[in-house]
């Protein structure tokens, strides 16, 4: 059975929404517990906000095509991100397994716009095209800034926890 191109573009933009809702409160989540590591916390919280603009401009998307972005995708979606931290919290160097998670995930959503970049080409739709390559921009500044802050961020950790100064943020 054939796929029309347009049905591919539609599936994969509700699935960057899902992935987007998820991202959101993984970041707050996360920055709600980082005082310890006020630079990382700051960054997370700044990219919650560009989150929260990123699924304003997916609405976009949708509105473009005529399509609603699906309730059960996001649905999932948001039961992933509560499970995601909530198991964080049993391990005492969550800053370093967040860390690790938050540049995984980061890529995760580098890949994920850079299909959709090539698929909204494919469907001769320039302005979704537009709109998540300045998404993949976002995220590439993202993982980037983690990739530079991982190596500090161990550090504090090894230090404050040999010293048992309140590592766990
Ligand atoms: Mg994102
Ligand atoms: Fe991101």
């Amino acid at each position: 059975m054939a796929t029309e191109p347009r049905e591919h573009l539609v599936d994969w933009l509700r699935d960057a929404y899902a992935m987007e809702k998820q991202a959101l409160e993984i970041c707050e989540r996360q920055a709600k517990r980082l005082d310890t590591y006020p630079e990382l916390q700051q960054r997370i919280a700044q990219h919650a906000e560009e989150t929260k603009d990123q699924i304003r401009q997916l609405d976009r998307c949708f509105e473009i095509l005529g399509e609603e972005s699906s309730m059960l995708k996001d649905a999932a979606g948001s039961l992933m991100g509560n499970v995601q931290a909530l198991s964080g919290m049993f391990f005492s160097d969550e800053v370093v397994k967040g860390s690790m998670a938050s540049y995984v995930f980061e890529n995760m959503e580098i890949a994920s716009y850079t299909i959709l970049v090539a698929a909204a080409d494919a469907n001769n739709q320039p302005e979704i095209a537009s709109i998540c390559q300045g998404i993949l921009k976002q995220e590439e500044d993202m993982a980037y800034w983690l990739r530079e802050n991982i190596p500090s961020t161990v550090e504090k950790f090894l230090h404050l926890d040999m010293t048992d100064q309140r590592a766990r943020a």
